[in-house]
């Protein structure tokens, strides 16, 4: 399955970088693949689980140690403890995360993604990659304590 926005699968890159695509490993890259949630391993586990119940809980952490150490997938720390995995995007996006439920909302301003090309300029570099996680409650929920 494809996702939008980008045009191989995650088993094709695989394949592609030569990494060697045992069942369970293709099992792991289509949960992934399907997930629009950034979830952690252990969520991974689950879901990997249920389409193949002798994958181990090590296994995907092995397996996703092994599609980041590729370049395939991306490991964000959204500070509660969880290391979450997501595709690394074709096109780059930057995180919301609500702090009271944990929702991560994707969202892409290119007024923020030039004036960081001009802030590192000024500073005497060219920005070659960056990462912004916005924490925040939902207004409703600040309404609602007044
Ligand atoms: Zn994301």
């Amino acid at each position: 399955m494809l996702k939008p926005g980008h045009t191989e699968t995650l088993e094709e890159q695989c394949a592609k970088k030569g990494m060697r695509m045992t069942e369970q490993r293709r099992v792991i890259a289509q949960v992934i693949e399907a997930a629009d949630d950034h979830p952690d391993v252990e969520e991974l586990y689950r879901r990997a689980e249920a389409q193949d119940p002798r994958i181990s809980l090590s296994t995907v952490y092995r397996t996703l140690n092994l599609f980041e150490e590729y370049g395939l997938v991306t490991k964000h720390d959204f500070k509660d403890g969880r290391a979450r995995f997501e595709l690394i995007p074709d096109e780059h996006h930057d995180h919301l995360i609500d702090i009271r439920s944990g929702k991560v909302i994707e969202f892409r301003n290119e007024e923020i993604e030039a004036i960081q090309d001009v802030i590192a300029k000024r500073l005497g570099y060219r920005l070659v990659d960056h990462r912004l996680e916005l924490y925040a409650v939902p207004l409703e929920a600040e309404r609602d304590k007044k």
